[in-house]
């Protein structure tokens, strides 16, 4: 019997799918792209989650699916892709593992389904109300319901987990990362918010460019700086893997992060010392991003125990950007 790993060419599925493989398990990839994995104990099935056939193919044989794999866009163009990813394709992954008769189902929901930066309350715990503002938390809530109903109705013992934003700690000091490059650095930032038509941040990023490459401090209208979760990928799977195996975690929901949220006026002029670029630092439109996130409730039923502290991934994003401008 097998372990399906979807997303298993992404950020957070490969880790979990080579860390299975390293445990012994034998372990079935599923994504649009190749893993790039050679291991005797693992299959792949490369195609659309969206696709009945593929996701047969990939359940076949099945003790548990971990539906990590999904699309990440915020971009308004994405909508109909988004729908066809996270809701359809959450539909046919979870439906043919059921059919396969697999028991556990674990699936990666989002901190966009409350969502975390609009919060009602702080901090966000499991019970605050789910009232997406975007179209992928929408999708992300969406693939929740889905996930829930199969779990109501006996075909699946479900566990879904709201991930907290999460990085490869490589990625932090890396102005082409997707996330790390606009949230970090002052370029990426400006063409980010360019992108999204924020002619008022654009204005407001810009006043403060010399031209130089820089670190960007974000604070909202009023000064105060951004502070939300970034998890290490190497905590998360530590969480998807108790979520798997630990018998209290079947039906229930757990967010699922690091336990302190970075507070950005800590963090940037740290990785501006440790890098040696200036930091440059900027009041944007609007209320920002400021929340935190409780993590309580997996760390007391299932003992998750987070070990990267953002002091942690900066020493080793410090170390990847060093590695990147040797080669
Ligand atoms: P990722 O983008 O690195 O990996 C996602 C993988 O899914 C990719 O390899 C992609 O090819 C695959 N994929 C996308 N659409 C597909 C489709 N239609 N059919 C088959 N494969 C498809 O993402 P990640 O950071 O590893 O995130 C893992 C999960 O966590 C996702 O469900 C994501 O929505 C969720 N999540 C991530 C974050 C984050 O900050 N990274 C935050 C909250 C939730």
């Amino acid at each position: 019997m097998s372990i399906v790993v979807t997303g298993s060419a992404g950020r957070v599925g490969s880790r979990v799918a080579r860390r299975l493989l390293d445990e012994g398990e034998a372990v079935v990839g599923f994504d649009l792209r190749p893993a790039g994995i050679d291991h005797p104990r693992y299959r792949e099935v490369v195609g659309a989650f969206s696709d009945p056939a593929a996701a047969r193919q990939a359940a076949e044989g099945a003790k548990a699916v971990l539906h990590l794999g999904a699309f990440m866009s915020w971009r308004r163009e994405d909508a109909d892709k988004l729908w066809e990813a996270n809701v359809t394709g959450t539909r046919m992954v979870a439906e043919a593992a059921a059919a396969a008769g697999c028991r556990r189902f674990v699936f990666a929901s989002s901190g966009e389904v409350y969502p975390e930066n609009v919060p009602a309350y702080q901090p966000i715990d499991e019970d605050h109300p789910l009232a997406p503002r975007t179209p992928y938390g929408l999708t992300k809530l969406l693939g929740e319901e889905i996930v829930r109903f199969l779990g109501r109705t006996g075909a699946l013992e479900t566990v879904i987990l709201r991930f907290s934003h999460t990085q490869d700690a490589a990625e932090l000091l890396d102005p082409d990362s997707f996330f790390s490059g606009p949230r970090f650095f002052l370029h990426p930032k400006i063409r980010q918010q360019q992108a999204f038509g924020n002619a008022a941040a654009v204005a407001a990023l810009v006043a403060v460019d010399d031209g130089r490459e820089a670190l960007v401090l974000s604070r909202n209208e009023n000064g105060r700086p951004f502070a939300m979760h970034i998890t290490d990928t190497r905590d998360m799977v530590e969480g998807i893997l108790l979520a798997v195996r630990h018998p209290a975690a079947a039906g229930e929901v757990f967010n699922l992060g690091a336990s302190e949220p970075v507070d950005f006026a800590r963090a940037l002029p740290l990785m501006a010392e440790r890098t040696g670029l200036p930091l440059r630092e900027v009041n944007l439109p609007g209320p920002g991003v400021h929340y935190r996130t409780a993590n309580r409730k997996i760390r007391e039923r299932l003992g998750f125990t987070p070990t990267w502290t953002i002091e942690r991934m900066i020493d080793e994003a410090v170390a990847a950007r060093s590695a990147r401008q040797r080669s």
